[in-house]
This record gives C-alpha cells, structure tokens and sequence, in this order.
C-alpha cells in the first residue's frame, strides 16, 4: 500500500513528504478509504500508530474540496481531545495540511484566557481541535457555532472518559448536526466506550490495528526489581551510563514527579516536570525544552503525559508502575515510535507487584527481568543523602553500629554512647518485646 493509492490531494503528497513519511502506517492504511467513503469508524489504535494524519489527511482533503469566504467560514471538523498537549500535537498536524488547501485551524482548551479564542473562531475557522470542557463553554455562550459540522472525531475517546468528560460529550453533541460523519479513535474498547460508539456513531466500519507497543519489535521493554529507595539513585544511574540524552520518566504523582525532578537536578541530571499542577505556559515551555534537546529527563505523571508526541523518543522509563494497566500500554507508546527503536524500562518495587502482575496479564507477556551488577556498590555508595535513603533496607554502618550498642548497653566508649541515646533504644525494645 503506497500513499498515491490512498488518492490524496498533490498538496497533501507533498505535506507527506515533508514530513519524511513513506507508507501509510495500518491505521492510515484502513482508515483513510473508509473515511473517504462518508462511513463512520470505530477504530482501535493507540498513540504512536500514526492515526492522527489518518484522521486529518482526508478530512482536510474533503474540506478542500469547498473553500468558503473568510467571512462565511463556520467550523466543519471538531476534533475532540482529552488533554491540552494532545490538542497542540493534532493542531499541528491540522495546520500543517490545511494551510496547503487555504483552511484554518484552531486549537480550544481550557486553563488560559477564552478572549482571544473567541476573536479566532469570530474571524472563521474550518477546523477546530478542543478539549471538551472549553468547547462546551464557547457552543454555551454562543461564541461557536456548530450547526455546520460534518466531521466530529473523537480522539483517544478511552482517555475522554477517564478524565471524567462523558457528561460534556454528551452536551457537545447536542450542539452537532444530526448528520455527520463520527470517527472515535480509541486505545482500549471498554463498555464504556462501547456505549459511547452506540450513541454517537451510526453503523460504524470497525478497525483495530496491532497493539503495536506489545507485538512490535520496535519497543524493548525490560525492568529491574529494586527497592523503592533506591529508584532514584537506579534511576540516575541507568541515565549515566547509558548516556541517555532524552529519558520519559513517568511518576504516580505530582507531588512524586516534582521531588524526582528536584532529586535529579541534585544529582546534576537537567530535568524538570510536567504535570497539571503546572501552568500551561509552562508546560508549553518545557515540552519545547524537551523536545529540543535541553532537558535530559522529563518527569510526567500519567495525565499530562497523554498525547504528548516527540520524535524518535529513545528511553521511557516507568519510576513507578501505572496503577491501571493500560496505561502501561499508553506510556511505553512514546517509544519506538513509527520505526524507530524505543527502550521502555520499569523499575518496580516488591509493593509493584500486584500491578505488574496487572500488566503481564493485559500484555500476554511476561517483562524480561535484568539486573545491574555494579549497581549495589553504587548504590550503598550514595545511600546517606535523603531520608529514605537512610531507611534503606540494607544495614548500613551506623544502623550496624545501632545494633551492636543495643545488644551490648554495658562498657560503652563515648562514642557509641552517643550513638545509643537516640535510636538505639527503638531497636531495643522492639528485641526485648519480640525476646518476650
Ligand atoms: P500519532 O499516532 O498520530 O501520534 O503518530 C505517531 C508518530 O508517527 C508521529 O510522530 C507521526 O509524525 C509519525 N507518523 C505518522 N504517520 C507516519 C508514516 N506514515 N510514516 C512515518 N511516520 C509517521
């Protein structure tokens, strides 16, 4: 399958070839003729799998076909995504094919100013990629008007509904003209979304191309069994001597990926976070930061991570395991990215099991374990910096020397004394109540 058999527009060749695509991915492949037919799709495809120039190649071609003056253009594509940094990923796409057909695109979201957004969609769009909550507040206020569209995508719709937007779909669509073309785009097919489909969707044609993270070789996934103490130290450590330059963290918190970051940057490793605590301005920022080279290690939590698209990403590293399992899936999805090679590792904890556990089950594989050989010297090494550091599990010297003035509270020489009036008496009453 070559793109030229797909037939799109000699503007679009060209955008395709600008960006250094050759073949069209599967979901290109599948989804592109069915939406040039006018049928609604239901497609199973990840992050990563190239859907977003599946969905926006023909619509763009489609639209172009009609060009309305400035004045009278309404939006006619709505592109609906869950996160702000999903919608900045499909907006350039957008506008990187509309632009060669005299279209326009537009980015709604939430969490800056709506005035200057209102000023865009006055001065007519055709296409408008948004997350659900804004959208809803401009079609509320009446400041978009979406009695023209013929395209809705929803886009990682499975992501839509964890984030709690089920409710604002629902009031979006009520805005939407009953005849239009819906393609939903989705990682995982869960009631939920089944639901979804049979409400939006009419007699959809229904894709799912390979989960490519799990079957593909283009990720090597591996983990390291450590304890969580030392993650962080493993973790530095792996950077240094791999000499990884561009490394995905992924952490379980905010408040986890701002004290990683924080822990890094002591360890002289340039880093910084990205989460929704953070301001957009910021998060803009430091993605650009990313991408361009500046940072070694983003740290993200799940939420902000989701959409997020930079090229040829080599490392992503799970800090902690997801708590659902697919979103073990998700993660590892911003490696090996469209042919090239991606290294996704785990670092997970004797606590991580049951949800490795999860994870092999979803993934139908079992995670090759490895192990660091010069990683517990360097470990004991540097295990005196932070608190937890200090309740490692590994006695150190001084926890030796706890013991050893417990077990002996007679002769003391000053030293041991001095050791023994603080910590020393735990350790000894829980030996004489385990003694009893
Ligand atoms: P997506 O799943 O849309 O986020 O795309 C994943 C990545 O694959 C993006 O970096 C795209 O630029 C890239 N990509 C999309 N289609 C192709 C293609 N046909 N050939 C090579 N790379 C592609």
């Amino acid at each position: 399958m070559s793109f030229e058999s797909l037939g799109l527009r000699a503007e679009l060749m060209s955008a395709i070839a600008a960006q250094g695509y050759t073949t069209p991915t599967p979901i290109q492949a599948e989804a592109i003729p069915v939406i040039f037919a006018g049928g609604d799709l239901l497609a199973g495809a990840q992050t990563g799998t190239g859907k977003t120039a599946a969905f926006a190649l023909p619509i763009v071609q489609m639209l172009g076909e009609n060009v309305p003056p400035d004045k009278r253009r309404r939006p006619r594509a709505l592109v609906l995504v869950p996160t702000r940094e999903l919608a900045a990923q499909v907006s350039e796409h957008m506008n990187n094919y509309a632009r060669r057909l005299s279209l326009r695109s537009t980015m709604i979201y939430g969490g800056v100013a709506i005035q200057a957004q209102i000023e865009r969609l006055h001065r007519g769009v055709d296409i408008v990629v948004a997350t659900p909550g804004r959208l809803l507040d401009h079609a509320e206020r009446g400041t978009i008007n979406l009695s023209r569209i013929k395209f809705l995508v929803l886009d990682e719709a499975d992501r839509m509904l964890d984030l709690g937007f089920i409710d604002d779909i629902h009031k979006v669509a009520e805005y939407l003209p009953a005849k239009r073309q819906t393609l939903l785009f989705s990682a995982t097919y869960s009631q939920s979304i089944k639901q979804l489909a049979d409400e939006l969707l009419n007699h959809p044609r229904q894709i799912e191309v390979a989960r490519r993270n799990i079957t593909a070789d283009a990720v090597t996934q591996a983990l390291y069994e450590v304890e969580k103490s030392r993650k962080r130290e493993m973790l530095s450590f792996l950077i240094r001597k791999g000499g990884w330059n561009q490394v995905l963290v992924f952490a379980r918190t905010r408040y986890g990926a701002d004290k990683l970051t924080e822990e890094l940057l002591y360890d002289g490793i340039k880093a910084a976070a990205i989460h929704s605590n953070k301001s957009q301005s910021i998060r803009t920022r430091t993605l650009a930061e990313f991408k361009r080279g500046e940072l070694r290690v983003l740290v993200a939590t799940d939420v902000a991570a989701r959409g997020l698209d930079i090229e040829r990403l080599p490392h992503v590293v799970n800090y902690d395991l997801p708590q659902v399992p697919e979103d073990y899936v998700h993660r590892i999805g911003r490696t090996g990215r469209a042919g090239e090679m991606g290294v996704a590792l785990s670092l997970v904890s004797a606590e991580e099991q049951p949800l490795l556990l999860a994870i092999e089950k979803l993934l139908k594989y079992s995670i090759p374990h490895q192990t660091l050989a010069e990683f517990p010297q360097y470990a004991v090494k540097r295990t005196v910096r932070t608190k937890e550091a200090k309740l490692d599990k590994e006695p150190s010297k001084a926890q030796k020397a706890l013991k050893k003035a417990a077990q002996a509270p007679t002769k003391r020489t000053p030293r041991e004394k001095v050791v023994a009036e603080r910590p020393a008496p735990k350790l000894g009453r829980r030996r004489s109540r385990a003694g009893k």
